[in-house]
């Protein structure tokens, strides 16, 4: 998920390599690596933390060589630390790579290397890797073909790049889901997870696709698919500047987030849906699976939009497990002596993993003797780490102020959790199956509706000027309407309400008139007939309707003065999909303001402070 650099020529690669690993900084990591080949022996030098430490690291030394690799982590498998950033030896320390992504099938994967004798040094699934293309240089393979051979066994994403001492003039690297390219220079190639790690050193690039490997050399390279079938490649000129490269060419990083959904919502479900069973499998919390099961009680503690993702959560579990549960702001429950039972479990929702009140409030709750569990995006975070156990949700690193794709992803976990609990209770393996079928279809489903961005754009510009907004949905996409109308007040400084719909008449009614946009989130479920009376009360009043609704209703075209039709799913999992034409909404509103969305005035990405 975060980044690879490397270099073959005849400089120094270090400088090269280091320069490119800051270049790959924003995007956020937790620590970085730099491995190469000098007198035919290969050398790792890696640290937690910032570049500019292992830059230092690495200056302790004297070294010139021309061919190395880099990588910046953001931990997916085990803590961020020394012996689990990459790059990764195998047991003679004679090769190394780098991975970014994630290795679905590890465990298996460890399982037999373990047997076959071998030993493992870090707790990430990218070992693996190394120990695996070790064997099959063990059969007497050489390195491009162990490496097809190892790869052709391998589950889950990576762009990996590898050295090894006994081929030393050559850097193979391999991809499937996660990015890599090959930059051409004259005499000397690049490569690198992202175009901008290498712009500075030329221009001329080499997309690598899925299921395709190659082995750089000085003076060219050569690419093959992973069955052994050979390729050719176009060599492309890039003309987009630096600044727009960093966004993958979006113009701004809440857009790009939002696209990414698709690969986001995959990456937090990628390894756990178990379709045979029914069922998931959380390596973080299967062992507390059946007492949670039994749990009399669940808490879900956060703040913000995780606080949103948590009332979701609250009705999942109500629904599928149905243990009673409450939604807590951390803020309000670490100060004011909660109530909690031994036998209390309480989840705690963060992106970041250092939200401040919501630190202080798990503290609190463990003080008390409950079980305390986290669900963040950053691995090694202080929630994951004061947590009990806990659930990643692998969104990658979120960039833009606004949360978008972490939501989407902390949904996409909650919804797991509770297939795993609603198993150990009473659902049926029919019931289970049928559920993993529809977290299957999600990605797909997301896509369509990103389609619709055009649409979302013109309906935006007709909003531009619009002081107030109302959001209404009842049900699963009550929260939601909070969300989208949060996501709104963050970015365009529109004064804007979440409401569950019927609640409106008891109050906010009173604003409604021919000035007001009403979003209303109304997808055919157990409540849409509710929900349209709600629609013709706000169009008595000539308030301005903005409806998200199901593919398959055209009867609301009749009632909406704007209609986003997306596609339909489960209860449960529908707030993954109606959040998403929110999010753009919003999005485009603040553009046609021309604000400045990834950092929007007044908020902090991660609030460490009460
Ligand atoms: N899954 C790998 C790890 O946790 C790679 C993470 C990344 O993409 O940075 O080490």
């Amino acid at each position: 998920m975060c980044g690879i650099v490397g270099y073959i020529g005849s400089k120094n690669c270090i400088p090269i390599i280091i320069e490119g690993l800051k270049r790959l900084e924003y995007r956020g990591y937790d620590s970085a690596g730099i491995g190469f080949i000098e007198n035919n022996s290969c050398r790792v030098i890696k640290n937690k933390g910032k570049v500019s430490l292992l830059e230092k690291k690495v200056a302790e030394g004297v070294y010139s060589p021309s061919v190395g690799l880099g990588h910046t982590r953001w931990a997916t498998h085990g803590e961020p630390n020394e012996i689990n950033a990459h790059p990764h030896y195998n047991a003679d320390k004679s090769l190394m790579i780098i991975h970014n992504g994630i290795i679905e099938n590890y465990q298996t994967l460890k399982t037999i290397l373990i047997n076959a004798g071998y030993e493992f040094k870090s707790q990430t699934d990218s070992e693996v890797l190394a120990h695996l293309i070790d064997s099959f240089l063990k059969k007497g393979n050489e390195l491009f073909k162990a490496v097809r051979l190892a790869l052709a066994e391998v589950e889950g994403t990576y762009g990996l790049a590898i050295l090894y001492d006994k081929e030393p003039d050559k850097i193979i690297v391999a991809k499937k889901g996660s990015p890599l390219v090959i930059g051409v220079g004259d005499d000397e190639n690049y490569i690198a997870s992202d175009v901008s790690a290498l712009i500075a050193y030329t221009s001329r690039v080499v997309y690598i696709e899925d299921g395709e490997v190659a082995e750089v050399f000085r003076d060219g390279f050569n690419a093959k698919t992973i069955l052994d079938e050979d390729i050719n490649k176009e060599i492309h000129k890039i003309s987009m500047s630096l600044e727009e490269i960093d966004r993958g060419g979006y113009e701004t990083f809440m857009l790009k987030e939002i696209m990414e959904q698709p690969e986001s919502v995959l990456n937090s479900m990628r390894g756990r849906l178990l379709f045979d069973e029914g069922t998931v499998k959380l390596g973080g919390i299967q062992n507390l699976a059946e007492r949670l099961a039994k749990t009399k009680r669940i808490i879900i503690t956060a703040c913000g939009t995780s606080w949103h993702a948590g009332l979701v959560g609250e009705y999942m579990f109500e629904q599928f497990l149905r243990i009673p549960t409450e939604v807590e702001y951390a803020s309000e429950f670490r100060y004011r002596n909660p109530i909690l039972q031994p036998d209390d479990a309480i989840f705690f929702i963060s992106q970041s993993g250092e939200t401040a009140d919501s630190l202080a409030a798990l503290k609190e709750a463990k003080r008390k003797g409950a079980l305390v569990l986290g669900i963040c995006n950053v691995v090694g975070s202080s929630i994951a780490r004061e947590s009990e156990a806990g659930v990643y949700i692998h969104a990658g690193p979120e960039i833009g102020v606004a949360s978008t794709k972490a939501f989407t992803s902390q949904l996409v976990v909650l919804a797991l959790i509770t297939l795993l609990i609603a198993r150990k209770k009473d659902m049926s393996l029919i019931d289970g199956q049928k559920i993993v079928e529809e977290f299957q279809a999600i990605p797909e489903k997301i896509k369509t509706i990103l389609k619709l961005n055009s649409q979302i754009e013109e309906i935006a510009s007709k909003f531009r000027d619009a002081k107030n907004f109302l959001y209404l949905g009842r049900g699963y996409n009550f929260p939601v309407a909070l969300e989208g109308a949060l996501k709104l007040k963050e970015i365009s400084y529109i004064h804007a309400e979440g409401y569950p719909a019927a609640e409106m008449k008891h109050g906010p009614i009173a604003l409604v008139d021919e000035n007001m946009p009403v979003v209303f989130i109304a997808p055919k479920d157990s409540t849409y007939d509710k929900i349209v009376s709600n629609i013709e009360e706000i169009r008595a009043r000539k308030g301005r309707i903005i409806a998200i609704a199901s593919e398959s209703d055209n009867h609301i075209d009749n009632l909406a003065d704007f209609t986003i039709k997306i596609p339909d799913t489960i209860r449960m999992l529908m707030p993954i999909l109606t959040v998403i034409p929110l999010q753009l909404l919003a999005y485009h509103i603040a553009m046609k303001k021309g604000l400045n969305v990834d950092q929007p005035r007044n908020l902090a990405k991660s609030v460490t402070v009460e």
